[in-house]
């Protein structure tokens, strides 16, 4: 999980200060010594924890606080909002042309996503209405302009290349002048990147900025290099000015470093941030539901919005009717569990479910070849069973098994995990109701 140990350390200590009735200036200096070094160890910029933890303290040892009913319930509101206001306050949009077509330059160094970032972008924008087209621009790292084409195939966007022995300039504008007269409304275009800064790659971005007069530069980073990557961004910024940063890996960073210091370090926003390989795996960067993910009070709105994303309208109504009748049966269930794995990891979205936590959750991970097991079981169930899974009894279990060429403990776990569906299919329910009522989320 993103921010595994700082989520687990910050909530301990906020846990202890709400735990207590009373705070004193003195309970609020030792939380606060304990949350700087979480943040430490989070790889989180020394400045900005600095600063970090001095605004929480100042605000938190206000009279107001610690004289309030619940002042344990006040730190961590006020922790809340300062990691928010850490990562930028509000989403940070795109900006868009008044006159098409955009043009967005990715650029960043070698493996730090760039490429499938391109795709991913390119397949978002598409989704969204747009007519992006792709200009390979690497031609420095190898397959790259390949591996351009292969996503932007996945997504269904066009890449437009002139191989790798032009300069990236001449591609460019060869590039925009391609997608003005095809009539793209957005350009993409994957920049190459190096290993590490040069003044080479520098100049040759300039170049490009100067040729094609980008509206949006966009920074790839790594979030698993964690301060280095704040420090790519500092220089880019510094050479060449960007707009906005993307933010990849984040499904495989633990500490979260990067994503935390990042703006305050560059004053400038993340945008975007890649959550796996996958060309689905992008999202819009919100500071103030990561910052509620990080204090475990969950992100309800995401939630919500992938469940949106993936679910058909008139099989989620069917469904919630069923639900409501209790008429789920075996057969929605293995449909489900289709759905659900289209809005990605289940353990992801246990995240983002609050007090769920994810941990206990674990044993609902299934991988490919589990869901061929679990067929096989719902397969071997007779229609009575598969309606009303209450009568499965042990001897029904050990046919069933036997049936599927699973085990007993296969078959026991299926209709225990299909209870625990239930229960989460509630929730969404009950979810989408109290959405229903506030609107949509924004
Ligand atoms: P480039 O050199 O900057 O163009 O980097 P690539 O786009 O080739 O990406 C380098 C590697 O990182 C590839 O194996 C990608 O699949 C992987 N990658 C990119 N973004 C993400 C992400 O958000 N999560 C994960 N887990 N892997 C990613």
């Amino acid at each position: 999980m993103v921010f595994e140990g700082l989520a687990e350390k910050l909530q301990n200590t906020l846990k202890k200060l709400k735990g207590k009735g009373k705070l004193t200036e003195k309970d609020v200096s030792e939380a606060m010594r304990e949350v700087k070094l979480a943040l430490l160890e989070a790889d989180v910029n020394f400045k900005v924890v600095k600063d970090f933890v001095k605004k929480v303290k100042e605000r938190a040892v206000g009279v107001d606080v610690l004289e309030s009913l619940t002042p344990g319930q006040q730190v961590v509101k006020i922790v809340n909002e300062e990691l928010t206001s850490l990562m930028g306050e509000t989403q940070s949009k795109l900006t868009f042309a008044s006159k098409p077509p955009t043009i967005i330059m990715l650029v960043g160094l070698q493996g730090a996503g760039k490429t499938t970032t391109s795709g991913k972008l390119a397949g978002l924008l598409k989704k969204q209405g747009k007519r992006p087209l792709l200009i390979a621009g690497d031609i420095y790292r190898p397959a790259a302009i390949k591996q351009l084409q292969v996503v932007g195939n996945q997504v269904d966007v066009p890449v437009f290349t002139m191989g790798d022995k032009l300069s990236p300039v001449d591609i460019a504008k060869a590039g925009v002048e391609h997608g003005i007269s095809h009539g793209n409304d957005i350009i993409i275009i994957d920049t190459a990147g190096r290993l590490h800064i040069n003044e080479e790659l520098m100049e040759e971005l300039q170049s490009v900025k100067a040729i094609v007069k980008p509206h949006e530069i966009l920074l790839v980073i790594d979030s698993m290099t964690g301060q280095d990557a704040v420090n790519v961004a500092e220089e880019f910024n510094g050479k060449l000015g960007i707009d906005g940063v993307i933010l990849t890996k984040l499904d495989g960073d633990t500490r979260g470093g990067a994503a935390l210091s990042v703006r305050t370090v560059t004053h400038k926003p993340i945008k975007f941030v890649g959550l796996g390989e996958k060309l689905e795996d992008l999202e819009p960067f919100y500071p103030d539901r990561m910052a509620s993910r990080i204090l475990g009070m969950g992100d309800v709105l995401s939630l919500i919005e992938k469940a949106q994303a993936s679910f058909d309208e008139n099989k989620a109504k069917e469904l919630h009717s069923k639900m409501k009748n209790q008429q789920f049966t075996f057969e929605d269930f293995l449909e489900q569990l289709q759905q659900v794995k289209n809005m990605g990891p289940i353990s992801q979205l246990m995240e983002m479910i609050p007090g769920a936590g994810g941990k206990q959750l674990k044993n609902l991970e299934m991988d490919e070849k589990e869901l061929v097991y679990i067929q096989a079981i719902i397969q071997s169930m007779t229609r009575e069973e598969r309606q009303n899974p209450a009568i499965i009894n042990g001897s029904r279990r050990k046919r069933i098994a036997k049936g599927s060429g699973t085990t007993v403990q296969q078959v026991n776990r299926l209709i225990k995990q299909f209870d625990q569906t239930r229960k989460m299919m509630k929730q969404f329910a009950d979810m989408e109701k109290t959405m229903k009522k506030g609107g949509k989320p924004k």
